[in-house]
Formats: structure tokens, sequence, C-alpha cells
């Protein structure tokens, strides 16, 4: 009789983490029929100049491999940005990585820097990626709670370090609360770094949508430019999502080993969509950012009020484009029952509802979302109407 054990069919490495609510929740929607303001994805169309570019770079066969870290055309553009926007000198050559998005750039630079055993601090609610980012790694993500309204304390920050501590991911301005971190959070943020040595991940992909205060790079702040790693990418300041644009600006010896994590899990970015996006930044001038935010601002007011009228309680966000919502003056179902109930159309009320993402999905203990759900207004301003509508429906009852 044979004595062979199976090995178990999934890697360990997996076990730690669920597959990806935000996604899930798209397909819930699309089976409900209902309004997807759950995964952060615009439904109007891109600029025309990044279109317009996209095509000439196919039609002039640019269909190849790009430089794996990046065509010299992008990075060139990526440093001018970084000049331009926050007085950052970036040696293009050394200090540029362009990934498959700001989602790869995140997970191969902390697999190229944070080692297994290592931990690394996540503030919560968090955007999912994060927790498993860091498992990948064989690491442990360390969780420090920061409520919407609440001020960061240094000290609740500071008790989270052990001899372990590798490393900080940071998103601001921050999905899923809309939070913007002030000078002086960073700057207890930077104080925390330079004291542990550790190493800070900045996701900066909200960078253009803002409605208070300005952003500040973590990377401008003294001290930290040698080590943060900074990311950002096209799919929110471009709306192309599907593009998978993403960038790292790093010191060069990490670049280096960013570099060669990028290479071999993905080989390269779009080389087409890269020189589009090159021909974005060049030609977009301040105008074009201004009025993002504007129209954003707009978007975010119209969501914002539907959703007090419908009676969930929130606050307008100071950038990016969610509102996270208690329902708990309209429910008493947990957020997950609450989201799909929702999506459903409330028992068929409504003709499909309006999808949100469980706000148990932002935070390690899942008490800690039961009585929320997430909103993106990255929509057309019809469709936000009619989203209102329907969660007008709702709330009559
Ligand atoms: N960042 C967006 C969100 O939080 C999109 C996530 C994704 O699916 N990549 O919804």
């Amino acid at each position: 009789m044979s004595t062979i054990t199976a090995r178990p069919r999934t890697a360990r490495r997996t076990h730690g983490f669920t597959e990806s609510v935000i996604r899930e929740m798209t397909r819930v929607a699309n089976e409900h029929g209902a309004i997807n303001l759950a995964q952060g994805f615009p439904d109007f169309p891109a600029p025309d100049v990044l279109k317009e570019a996209a095509c000439a770079a196919i039609r002039a066969d640019v269909n190849q491999y790009a430089v794996t870290w990046g065509t010299p055309r992008l990075r060139r553009a990526i440093a001018a940005k970084y000049a331009r926007f926050y007085g950052m000198e970036v040696d293009e050559a050394r200090e540029v990585t362009v990934t498959c998005g700001a989602t790869e750039a995140m997970a191969a630079a902390l697999l190229a820097i944070v080692d297994p055993g290592d931990e690394v601090i996540v503030f919560e609610p968090f955007y999912e990626n994060y927790g498993p980012d860091a498992i990948l790694c064989g690491a442990t993500p360390v969780f420090v709670t920061l409520p919407a309204n609440a001020p960061l304390e240094p000290e609740r920050l500071a008790a989270a370090v052990s001899p372990r501590t590798r490393a900080i991911v940071l998103n601001t301005p921050n999905n899923p609360t809309g939070r913007v971190y002030s000078r002086a959070e960073l700057e207890t943020i930077a104080e925390l770094c330079r004291t542990h040595d550790l190493i800070a991940f900045t996701d900066e992909i909200y960078e253009h949508i803002l409605y208070e205060g300005v952003h500040v790079p973590l990377a401008t702040l003294p001290g930290m430019r040698d080590r943060t790693v900074t990311i950002s990418g096209s799919s929110k300041s471009f709306s192309v999502t599907g593009w998978r644009i993403g960038t790292i600006i790093a010191p060069a010896d990490l670049t280096l080993a960013i570099r060669k994590v990028h290479d071999f899990l993905t080989v390269g970015a779009p080389a087409p969509l890269q020189e589009a996006i090159a021909v974005a930044m060049e030609t977009l001038g301040d105008d074009y950012y201004a009025g993002l935010a504007a129209d954003y601002r707009a978007r975010r007011d119209v969501l914002h009020g539907a959703l007090r009228m419908a009676g969930f309680a929130c606050a307008p966000p100071a950038g990016a484009y969610y509102i996270l919502a208690d329902f708990s003056a309209l429910s008493d179902l947990d957020d997950d029952a609450f989201a799909r109930w929702l999506a459903r159309g409330a028992d068929g009320r409504m003709d499909g509802g309006v999808a949100p993402v469980p706000g148990s999905s932002f935070f390690h203990d899942p008490s800690l979302g039961r009585t929320l759900v997430r909103f993106a207004f990255c929509k057309r301003l019809e469709t936000l109407e009619e989203a209102a509508r329907r969660l007008q429906q709702l709330a009559r009852g």
C-alpha cells in the first residue's frame, strides 16, 4: 500500500490572505446589474492626448519589449515631473523604474528590500494589497489603526516598532479614508524612520486628486530621500487603470535591487503605453491637473450628498476618490451582507442596486470594519446621480 502523503496543493505563502474583495465586488456588481462603486476605476474617457499618442506609438510599431526599467523618454518625463511638482531631483538613469501598475511597483519594491522574518508597519484602514505583499515577502505586517478623523499619535506609532521592523508603508492621499497626511504627520513618520533605520514605501497614486491641503512626498523631508521608495502611476492621474503603468523613485542602490525583481516578475510594462504616458506628462499643463481635481470635487460632493441623504454617516474626503461610510443607522447587517444586499438592489425594490466594498476588507481585524462600506466616486456625474436615485429608494425602504 502506498504511504505517500499528498503535498498541499497550494503553497503556504498564500494562506495568510484571502482573495481581493474589491475585485470580487466588481463581479457581484456585474451579476446584479448594480452601479459599481466598489472597485475604483473611471467610467469616463481618458484625455484624447493619451489615446492619440498610444495609437501613434502602435502605428509606429513600438510593439516589442521596452527597456526593462522603462523607456528613456518616460523615465525622463518622470524625473521632470518630480522636479516640476515637488522640487525633487531625480536621476532618470539610476533612480526610476517603470512597472506594471503601482500594484507591481509595491510588490516588486517590497520583495527587493524586505527579508523573510522582517516586520512591516502598515496603517489601517489600508488598501488591501499591502498586507498580502508583506506576507509574500515572508515578512509580518504589523498594523497601526488610524481612523479617518483621528490624528497620528507618535507614541502609538513608536509602540509598533520592534527590533525586526524593517519598513513602513504609507498611502497618501489615502485609500479608503481620503486622509491627506499633514506635513507634521509626515515629519512624525520620517523621525521614526530615521531613528529606527526604516525604509518607507509610499503609495502616492492619488497625488493629483486633492481637495484640501497639498501633497507632500515623504521623500522630500530631511533625511528621507535615501530611505524612501516613492510609488505612483498613471491609472488615477490620467484615468487609465487598465494600462498598468506604475512608477518607482528610489535611491540608486535600492533601485538596482528593485529592477532585478521587476525584471524577473514582468520583464517590463507595455511599450507603446509608456510612450503615450510620456507624451501626456510632457504635454499636459497645470490646467489639466487643476481640472482633474475640480472634476473630482464635483463628483465627491454629489456622492457625499447622496450618502448623507440616504442615512449614511460620512465626511467628505480631503483626497483620493473614495468615501468610507458608516451604515449603522440604516441596517443591522454586517458589512459583507450589507454590501451584497445593496448591490442586489434591496430585495428587488431597486432595479439593481449600488455596489460598495465591505469595510472589513480594509482592516486586519474584520470587526473594525463591520459597520462600514467604501464607495468610489470616479464616475460620470450621470452615473453618480443614478446611484443617488437608487440610494434614495433604499432610504425610503
Ligand atoms: N485602487 C482601486 C481600488 O481600491 C483599484 C483596485 C484594484 O483592483 N487594483 O478600488
